[in-house]
């Protein structure tokens, strides 16, 4: 369905610095609608890494990610952020009376006053093989390009297709719960740090992971997106068939600015430059925050995305509530605003 709405600020992208925008302008008394491509909050932390640990927020000596992300949210919640999930934001106009109107992929308009793009490394999506009706096996839930829940996995046979770290990472830890664990790459040799393909070597010496090397994935088999075997073939063309009930295929991921690129932003290899002061980009009323921003000395990291959230809302506030002088307050002072 086609709707307009309208806003105080559009946060596109809702990874953990989105998120925490959101906060900061609630704080600030502004209204945010948040839009990201994936079905869910949380960016690279919730799609890439759940189940990790982050040792580098300030205040947690260890969080998992996916608990940053629900911490995060519950955060949020109380300035009741309207979120456009499974959404590309496409196009941003500005409207001559000041503010912009942002067009999203399902047609629908929000009119806002700025917009903080926290769009990571841009929409991304993972490196799918050439395979053929991969789709029908991706919506059956059989090949998956990250494993959200471990578990999912446990007495099934896994097949790991890939030479990086996540590959071998993963074929080490789900050899510990899957009936068996083959990892397909296309080189004897892995990309991956040194001791864990050492521990890679070790457990297929002593018969707990199957290297299926120097293979690549050829075919898969099964009915109705369930599968029973991913066939392989070696550069030669000798082909051979591994039982499979899963494949994890982990080629990395494509990241595209997507349509972020043709917003007119002054770009620095991919990234939007911003005054680090206060966030804002070439163009007035548009900020950039977390990952997708730079400046000299940026630290990709999601501390440093928090700070940059809290400077873009104090700079948005003048242009969301102007005339009204935005005095310094510490959340201490203030509470959270109802
Ligand atoms: C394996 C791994 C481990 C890491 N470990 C750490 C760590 O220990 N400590 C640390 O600080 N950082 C770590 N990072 C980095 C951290 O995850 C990023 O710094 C952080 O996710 C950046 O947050 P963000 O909100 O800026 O962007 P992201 O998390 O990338 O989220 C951006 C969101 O924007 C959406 N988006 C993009 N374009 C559009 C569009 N046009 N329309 C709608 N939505 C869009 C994307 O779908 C995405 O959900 C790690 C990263 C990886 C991959």
């Amino acid at each position: 369905m086609i709707e307009s709405h309208h806003t105080d600020i559009v946060v596109v992208g809702a990874g953990p610095v989105g998120l925490f925008t959101v906060f900061e302008a609630g704080m600030l008394r502004m209204k945010c609608h948040v839009v990201d491509t994936l079905e869910q909050a949380g960016g690279q932390c919730a799609a890439l890494y759940p189940e990790k640990p982050i040792y580098d927020i300030a205040g947690y000596p260890k969080i998992g990610a996916q608990e940053l992300i629900d911490r995060l949210t519950e955060q949020a919640a109380p300035f009741a952020p309207y979120y456009h999930f499974g959404r590309r934001v496409e196009r941003l106009e500005k409207i001559s009376e000041g503010g912009f109107r942002v067009h999203i992929s399902s047609g629908s308009i929000i009119e806002c006053k700025a917009v903080a793009i926290a769009a990571g490394c841009g929409a991304f999506g993972p490196h799918r093989p050439p395979l053929e009706n991969i789709e029908a096996f991706e919506a059956a839930g059989s090949v998956r390009y990250f494993v959200a829940r471990r578990e999912d996995y446990r007495g099934k046979r896994v097949v790991i297709a890939g030479g990086g770290d996540s590959a071998v990472d993963w074929a080490l830890s789900l050899a510990e719960i899957a009936a068996r664990v083959s990892v397909v790459h296309r080189r004897p040799k892995f990309r991956a740090a040194p001791e864990s393909e050492r521990k890679l070597n070790e457990m297929a010496a002593a018969g707990r992971i199957d290297l299926v090397v120097p293979y690549q994935l050829a075919a898969l088999e099964g009915e109705g997106g369930k599968l029973s075997a991913v066939r392989v073939a070696s550069l030669e063309g000798d082909e051979k068939t591994v039982a499979a009930d899963a494949l994890l295929p982990f080629f990395g991921l494509a990241m595209e600015l997507g349509p972020i690129a043709e917003w007119g932003l002054n770009l620095d290899k991919n990234h939007i430059a911003v005054d680090p002061a206060t966030c804002v980009t070439s163009a007035p009323g548009i900020f950039a925050v977390g990952d997708i921003a730079t400046y000299p000395g940026k630290l990709k990291l999601i501390l440093c995305g928090f700070a940059e959230a809290a400077m873009a809302a104090h700079a948005m506030h003048v242009l969301v509530h102007p005339g009204e002088a935005l005095h310094f307050e510490y959340s201490t002072s203030k509470g959270v605003p109802a």
